[in-house]
């Protein structure tokens, strides 16, 4: 059986590099990296040529048996060099993973997403406690 790497079992098909995994009282906090290229402007959609600086969010993922699972992702901030563009510089997103002003990965969005079309308020969430997805009643309305 080929050997597999962190990422192929963490992210598969995902841009990004696993710098290292902690566990913190039993929460996971996998440290990863974007290697994918680079972004496009949310506005103007050109694609980026300069880097701005980093950016580390963390995102909320799917857990890992009873492990809450947290990314902290290293992204990169971009400049848009459009002169006619009314944004300056913008976050990239890792496809797959991260999403415009989401604070939960797209996967675990997904989840959070079936749960509430399938329960609906209250019991969505309920459901979510019990299962330790992390989730208000708000995020899984706006997910
Ligand atoms: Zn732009």
């Amino acid at each position: 059986m080929a050997s597999k790497t962190v990422e192929d079992v963490l992210f598969p098909g995902i841009n990004v590099r696993v710098e290292g995994v902690s566990d913190f009282s039993g929460i996971l906090v996998v440290e990863a990296v974007s290697t994918a290229s680079p972004g496009r402007c949310p506005n103007c959609r050109k694609q980026a040529r300069r880097v701005h600086s980093t950016y580390q969010p963390s995102l909320d993922e799917r857990p890992l048996g009873a492990r809450r699972v947290i990314v902290r992702l290293r992204v990169r901030w971009y400049f848009c060099d459009r002169g006619s563009c009314s944004r300056t510089t913008f976050v990239e997103q890792v496809p797959g993973l991260s999403a415009r002003y989401r604070r939960s990965s797209i996967g675990l969005a997904g989840w959070l997403r079936s749960i509430a079309t399938e329960l609906g308020g209250r019991p969505a969430a309920r459901l979510c406690r019990r299962l330790r997805l992390t989730a208000g009643r708000t995020r899984l309305l706006s997910c």
